[in-house]
């Protein structure tokens, strides 16, 4: 697609302008497929213009928002779209999410609406009640709707096609995140943010495929803003394909048999799922030469799972990096000047100015590490109802502090060494220690926790609860590391649970009181 063409209606304002000009050139193009089920561009234009219109019908105005609590599956993007042209916004959450978890974004956001899938309809109901709110629970068909192809999935919600003008800085998306310090917050993305996220592969990339010929595996969960931007809307918008898969029924072989026989092109994946794959006992027999773009991002690629899987598949790995503040990606290997370089995040992209700072917020030269600081249209317009939070997020000169430690080469390679947020990055998930410690601490033995990450050969990091009981002189007396762990399993998503529980009589903090992470961090190395 040729950007130029691009005409300047659908470079401003709604940005689901741009999906309706891409029906208007693929129309007939299949975008999606599920369960040998299709749908072409041009469904994608209409059915999102009639769900939109639908919003309305039912009450919903621009400005209100709508959780979206979905497996990864063509709802998923119908349901983002129709929502864009309704100028409703989106908050997604991740379908693994227990009541309390569904319950404080619930609340957090003001939700008028919830849209589920009925295997979580439960969880809405006790969230719902917890919250003490009443919000619309619009439940997608989920069975019948793959069978009858003129069914909409959403079929109450059917009403005049619309699409409501939005000003660029008006929010599209909320997707939440701790962000560097505190609680998870919603993260104001604006119609902007997506648009610029939406136009530079269709220029930009080096890949040697046409957009309208990508197809993309969206295995990644659409939740996460890795899944949602870069396997799910470029491709959509560049006029490619998309096929689905749950990120709770991750396999490996599976996918590796997917890419052969639908001959994928695109796949973006973490370390985690790169390492499954080449423990595969039959890896080296599929054929994986269809993959124009494998990419990594989200967390740290490893160097070893990189080189095997490009030995034996044949298909570099590009690693890229970003965060939910930026919409997804700041810095990718497959732009770069000077093709892919191992162990590095790239070049950032043409729009994004980048900056690494020592702790006086001077600018430090190559090969010198200090903060990463970004600034681009992808970048959040703030924290949602947190103004004190979206001030310590940037600079005065409006650049975004990442919370990341990086450094830079001669041909302004990035590369990611340390970070100095207090994040745990376990499987690609994130695990917000702050999140974690408040809910232990709600255990009646537990006086004093902290969590840290500890290395984990499969998984990266993983969670580790350092916990002071009530008694504190005769630490576990009360409570066992079993009941603990049981404890964090029953209230939010599993993949958040400590591996480790470790009862010590006292934390190490400083004479201000501050719990001295890293001192735990060092006794785990
Ligand atoms: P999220 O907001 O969930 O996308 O998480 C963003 C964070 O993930 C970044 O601030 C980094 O700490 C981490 N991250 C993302 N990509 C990479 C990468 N390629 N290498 C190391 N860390 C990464």
């Amino acid at each position: 697609m040729d950007l130029t063409a691009i005409d300047d209606a659908a470079r401003t304002g709604n940005v689901a302008k741009l999906f309706d000009r891409t029906a208007a050139h693929h129309g007939d193009a299949q975008a999606m497929e599920h369960h040998g089920r299709r749908w072409t561009h041009a469904d994608v234009r209409d059915w999102t213009a009639e769900l939109a219109g639908g919003f309305h019908e039912i009450g919903l105005e621009p400005g209100d928002r709508a959780l979206l609590f979905l497996p990864n599956c063509p709802q998923y993007l119908i349901a983002s779209i129709g929502a864009f042209k309704a100028g409703v916004e989106i908050s997604p959450v991740n379908p693994q999410y227990k009541r309390r978890e569904v319950a404080y974004q619930l609340t957090d956001t003001d939700a008028s609406a919830v849209i589920t899938h009925p295997a979580l309809r439960d969880v809405v109901a006790q969230a719902t009640a917890d919250a003490d709110v009443e919000p619309a629970v619009i439940t997608i068909r989920s069975e019948d709707w793959e069978r009858d192809p003129d069914d909409h999935a959403f079929e109450e919600l059917r009403g005049e096609p619309t699409l409501v003008e939005r000003a660029d800085d008006d929010v599209a998306l909320l997707p939440y995140t701790s962000g560097t310090t505190g609680d998870p917050k919603g993260v104001k993305l604006t119609h902007e943010n997506t648009r610029a996220q939406l136009l530079w592969p269709l220029t930009a990339s080096n890949v040697d495929v046409e957009p309208a010929d990508v197809r993309s595996l969206t295995w990644l969960p659409l939740y996460h803003i890795t899944g949602f931007t870069h396997t799910a809307l470029q491709p959509l918008v560049g006029g490619g394909r998309l096929y689905f898969r749950s990120a709770l029924e991750w396999d490996a072989q599976e996918c590796l048999q997917l890419i052969e026989d639908e001959v994928i092109t695109h796949f973006v994946g973490v370390t985690t799922m790169y390492a499954d794959m080449v423990e595969t006992d039959d890896f080296g027999e599929y054929d994986l030469t269809s993959l124009e773009s494998a990419s990594e991002g989200g967390a740290k690629l490893s160097t070893a799972v990189q080189e095997r899987f490009e030995e034996t598949a044949g298909v570099d790995i590009a690693e890229g990096y970003g965060l939910t503040e930026t919409h997804g990606a700041t810095h990718t290997q497959s732009g770069s000047t000077f093709g892919l370089k191992h162990g590095t995040i790239g070049q950032p992209l043409r729009m994004t100015d980048c900056k690494i700072v020592d702790d006086s917020g001077t600018e430090v030269g190559p090969g010198e590490e200090g903060e990463l600081l970004v600034r681009g249209p992808q970048v959040m317009a703030g924290y949602l109802e947190l103004p004190e939070a979206t001030a310590a997020a940037f600079t005065e000169n409006g650049f975004l502090r990442t919370g990341d430690i990086a450094r830079r080469d001669g041909n302004n390679y990035y590369e990611i060494v340390d970070r100095k947020k207090h994040m745990i990055n376990t499987a690609g998930y994130n695990v917000y220690p702050s999140e974690l410690e408040d809910l232990i601490l709600e255990h009646e033995a537990v006086a004093d926790v902290a969590v840290v990450g500890i290395p984990d050969e499969r998984r990266n990091e993983v969670p580790k609860a350092f916990v002071v009981t009530s008694e504190g002189i005769a630490p576990g007396s009360d409570v066992t590391a079993e009941e603990i762990t049981e404890f964090c399993l029953a209230a939010v998503a599993s993949y958040k649970h400590p591996r480790e529980v470790e009862f010590v009589a006292e934390l190490p903090r400083t004479t201000s009181g501050k719990i001295q992470k890293y001192k735990l961090e060092e006794r785990e190395e």
